[in-house]
């Protein structure tokens, strides 16, 4: 199946399985704006656990944190956030539609890596065995001047933007040619600079009311608690402070699903080091994050780094972590170095002191930072879209069957495992329902007695559920279950008291910490 497909068949699915609505829908949506249903929410649950835990259970010195949404408005002015958290902006007059000036020219990079791709593919199978791809890249002159090409414009898209030369971005996009896709003109406005903070009112009389913001990140909530955290938890460096909470920006353009969105959830760690440190964090932290997703098992090719052509106001060094999406390969994570700014701008915006002493060096220093930030809807997307499979299997009648099945990490899945009575008489029922009164205090159990067993089975493939147990004839007999694992779709008998020692060992989140 296209991937294109998929990925329309997978948006259809999570509203179809209560994973993700659109916001209002009643209202027609709003836009960039989604709902999590009973599956997805508890799917949230977990991975937001599986981060929480990997964090703070893991890292004796890590500790948590859970900071307002609303904070003072001089936090933004200090973190910079008030004068360079924007998007360059840019409308086609004929389609009146909006655009991130940087992510026409990104999207026509992509587009030349697609060429260069292809070339490279045809030339491979020419060559067999014997082909280098390097080689071929230096010397074949179409892959060389498409080569040049990408890596010319990405230089050049890095220095505009971190030199903030509008002009030049619009002259850019214009020798590129590029063209709207919804008018197919090259009828560009200028490009402008856009905030991408909300703003809002706090207080209830209008003239006295201070003009707040919805942060755009959690981040400076961590770093304004820095020392109420460092003293009264007596933490050393290098400490590490987690949070998980609502971030919001006003996105310019908010496209494919659940990955870009004006209203989405964080889970963020800052980690304090003493200056001169932060390079060896840096790269500690950039493993440890690839091990904590790698741990998903959702395939290691799907996996990039992505280090940072432009650095953000904030940062020495910075990576993303990048998942090959059903739409390429894009941003899950970044791994930023921010040095001292944060902590040493919110000493001088607040006129405080804002300093450790280490008593090791016997000094005082500001403490830099190594930052992690994952954003968990972008997680959930990642996974889902890894997950999602529509097999097609042989059926007994010789139509053709289709699964749709979530091969979810078992300790992920919203639902653990199914009780199922096969039919709904002859005490079975009442059997089921005391294996899942049994059960349903150790794990996240479902039970469910409604159509026949294979429709029930397919249901809960649909939303992932790694095991269904069903009681039957021999249940009432002598006490044997069937186990029926979702990926292999094969069937075992155990006695009843044994299904939880059955399962554990794969829908236990201990069983993704344990790799890490
Ligand atoms: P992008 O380049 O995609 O806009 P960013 O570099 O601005 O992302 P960060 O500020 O580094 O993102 O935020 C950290 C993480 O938060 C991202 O890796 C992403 O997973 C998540 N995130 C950021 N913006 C959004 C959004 N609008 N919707 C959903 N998740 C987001």
């Amino acid at each position: 199946m296209l991937r294109e497909d998929l990925f329309k068949n997978l948006t259809a699915h999570c509203k179809e399985y209560g994973f993700i609505f659109p916001s209002s829908e009643l209202y027609d949506g709003l836009a960039a704006v989604y709902d999590y249903g009973q599956n997805g929410v508890e799917l949230k649950l977990n991975i937001r656990q599986y981060w929480w835990e990997a964090m703070t259970r893991l890292h004796q010195n890590i500790v948590g944190l859970d900071s307002a949404i609303f904070m003072h408005p001089k936090i933004w002015e200090a973190s910079g956030h008030l004068s360079a958290f924007n998007d360059p902006l840019i409308d086609n007059k004929d389609s009146k539609k909006r655009y991130r000036a940087d992510v026409l020219v990104e999207d026509w990079i992509a587009k030349q890596e697609e060429k260069l791709e292809k070339e490279v593919g045809k030339a491979a199978k020419r060559f067999g065995e014997a082909f280098d791809r390097a080689q071929f890249v230096h010397t074949n002159a179409r892959a060389l001047e498409l080569q040049q090409s990408i890596d010319s414009t990405r230089t050049r898209l890095a220095n505009l933007l971190t030199g903030n030369d509008l002009a030049g971005l619009k002259q850019l996009i214009e020798e590129l040619e590029i063209v709207c896709p919804i008018s197919g003109t090259r009828n560009w406005t200028d490009v402008r600079q856009f905030n991408l903070m909300f703003a809002t009112r706090l207080g209830s009389v209008s003239e006295e009311a201070n003009e707040i913001y919805l942060r755009p990140e959690t981040a400076q909530g961590i770093f304004v608690n820095f020392l109420n955290v460092q003293k009264t938890g007596r933490m050393r460096i290098p400490f590490g402070i987690a949070q998980v909470g609502k971030a919001f920006r006003n996105e310019i353009v908010a496209r494919q699903f659940t990955f870009r969105m004006r209203e989405f959830e964080q889970m963020e760690m800052q980690y304090f080091v003493a200056p001169g440190s932060e390079m060896e964090w840096f790269e500690y932290w950039k493993e440890a994050r690839l091990q904590w997703h790698l741990a998903l098992g959702l395939g290691q090719e799907n996996y990039r780094y992505h280090p940072h052509d432009k650095l953000a106001h904030y940062a020495n060094a910075a990576v993303d972590i990048e998942f090959n999406f059903p739409f390429g390969f894009k941003e899950v994570e970044g791994i930023h170095s921010r040095t001292d700014f944060d902590l040493s701008n919110h000493a001088r915006v607040s006129g405080r002191k804002v300093q450790y002493f280490d008593a090791d060096r016997n000094e005082s220093y500001t403490p830099y930072v190594v930052e992690t930030s994952i954003g968990l809807d972008r997680t959930i997307l990642m996974v889902l879209s890894a997950c999602y499979d529509e097999e097609h299997l042989a059926s007994d009648d010789g139509k053709e069957d289709i699964r749709k099945v979530l091969h979810l990490p078992p300790a992920l899945a919203p639902v653990k495992v199914a009780i199922l009575p096969l039919v709904r008489k002859d005490g079975m029922p009442e059997r089921a329902e005391a294996i899942l009164h049994d059960l349903r205090l150790r794990t996240a159990c479902h039970y469910e007695e409604k159509d026949t067993v294979g429709k029930r089975y397919r249901r809960q493939d649909a939303i992932g559920t790694p095991y269904c147990v069903t009681v039957d004839t021999q249940t009432l007999e002598d006490g044997t279950v069937t186990l029926r694992e979702r990926d292999s779709m094969q069937q075992q008998r155990i006695p009843a008291e044994r299904i939880y020692e059955a399962i554990a060992p794969t829908t236990e989140l201990n069983s993704l910490l344990k790799k890490l």
